[in-house]
């Protein structure tokens, strides 16, 4: 199933997931192992030395991990992939061969909050700096580069607020500067983006989301372009030079294109540990089966959401990207031509006291701090996710009081309008 002819949709059924070779189970096998039998002595020995690849400890590889791996190496047009377990292990171990003590990134402003979170105040703990710019204007990455930088990092479509990031323009500017461009892709999926065909060198999932998409199964990945020179500038010994970490071997000279995917598994996940359960790749997996089927659903919702709102007497404002009124209209038609995605945030007349009432009175919609599930989903930020922020952070994170923020379902259209519209009318009744 490497035949990149096939379309979108033939590939998340059947890439990675071919009948078991063994029994003929047609289902992709759970690998629950946390080891394997060597062929004998030598075959040992080959493994340990990368010689041959193969199955030692599950920590490592498991043939259940793989199979998502391939499958989403795939899907995203990539050469391989590792992956974790969750996306915040997924970014770690992204960053952790390209980074150092010393070693800077420049990252955009407006990231998921917890990737900002680890940039500001955990990475700085292994002695990494995160330079922290506004992505609207892709020259701030050119600005903030010194000799220290690694990597650039950037959200192709970022939440809240539907930003979306001109990812050709900041590869330019990653390619001129000799570093690669990391992409974390969650919220558009390889479905409606893939950030590779634009130049990104490394993709990076929360998988959590839409991926398995029934908000079942923690898990995260890095998808690696293949494309990189990691040779080019001595930026980068752990890749192309003698690692210390695995007895002086050369990943890039003796691995080429797969250098990355090698060093992520042989030493990241051998060191870091942050391993997926084979169970979550399975049940991930399962999802990505129905990925396109989902995501389409999930679009023509969400724009449908977002235009009856905007007309909404109740409603302040609606920023979702696929409206043409929004600031990012024209980059999701370059980037995301399918569809805007299905995370969007409105304004409500009223203000924090009527944004909590809402939240308290619809009926379809559940109110908790996830996104990309099937069932659809709301959450009042300034009184949860952005509560410990002053009023003013607040609104520079587009999480003013009045910002209610939406993960439409793929639930009948109809019965999600009228929830919004019942849970509007009874939170400004009084
Ligand atoms: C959820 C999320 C993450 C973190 O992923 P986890 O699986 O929760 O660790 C990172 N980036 C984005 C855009 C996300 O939505």
């Amino acid at each position: 199933m490497s035949d990149k002819t096939y379309g979108f949709e033939t590939l998340s059924l059947h890439a990675g997931a071919a009948p078991d070779p063994t029994t003929g189970a047609r289902a992709l096998p759970i690998y629950q192992t946390t080891a394997y039998v060597f062929d004998d002595a030598d075959h040992a020995a080959a493994l340990f030395n990368l010689q041959t690849v193969g199955f030692i400890y599950s920590r490592l590889t498991n043939p259940t991990n793989a199979a998502l791996e391939t499958r989403l190496a795939t899907l995203e047009g990539g050469r391989g992939c590792t992956v974790a377990s969750s996306g915040h292990a997924a970014q770690v171990l992204a960053l952790f061969p390209l980074m150092g003590p010393g070693a800077e990134i420049v990252a955009a402003s407006r990231l998921y909050g917890g990737s900002l979170q680890q940039m500001k105040n955990t990475y700085p703990k292994f002695g990494w700096t995160a330079n922290i710019v506004d992505a609207d204007t892709p020259d701030n990455f050119k600005r903030a580069v010194t000799d220290r930088t690694k990597a650039f990092f950037i959200e192709s479509l970022a939440n809240p607020g539907g930003v979306i990031s001109d990812i050709e323009a900041i590869a330019r500017i990653a390619e001129d500067a000799g570093v690669p461009l990391l992409v974390d892709n969650t919220l558009a999926t390889p479905w409606l983006c893939k950030p590779i065909d634009y130049g990104a060198t490394l993709v990076v999932h929360s998988t959590t989301k839409f991926l398995s998409g029934t908000g079942t199964s923690m898990g995260g990945a890095v998808v690696d372009s293949g494309k990189f020179d990691w040779s080019r500038g001595g930026k980068f010994p752990s890749l192309a030079g003698p690692e210390p970490a695995y007895h002086g071997l050369n990943f890039y000279e003796t691995f080429g294109d797969m250098a990355y995917t090698f060093h992520s598994h042989a030493v990241g996940l051998r060191d870091l540990g942050p391993t997926q359960a084979p169970f979550n790749a399975w049940l991930t997996m399962l999802g990505m089966e129905t990925l396109g089927l989902r995501m389409e659903r999930h679009c023509a919702n969400a724009l449908a959401v977002a235009q009856h709102l905007e007309k909404h007497p109740a409603v302040a404002w609606v920023n979702y990207a696929g409206l043409p009124s929004n600031k990012y209209n024209a980059l999701a038609k370059k980037y995301l031509p399918k569809g805007a995605g299905s995370i969007f945030t409105f304004g409500v007349k009223g203000g924090y006291d009527v944004g909590m009432k809402v939240v308290d009175s619809v009926e379809l919609f559940s109110h908790l701090a996830n996104i990309g599930d099937a069932k659809s989903l709301i959450i009042h930020p300034a009184s949860t996710t952005h509560r410990q922020l002053s009023e003013e952070q607040r609104v520079a994170a587009g999480a003013g009081p009045d910002v209610l923020r939406l993960s439409i379902g793929i639930e009948t259209v109809a019965d999600i309008i009228a929830d919004l519209d019942q849970a509007l009318a009874k939170a400004t009744s009084q």
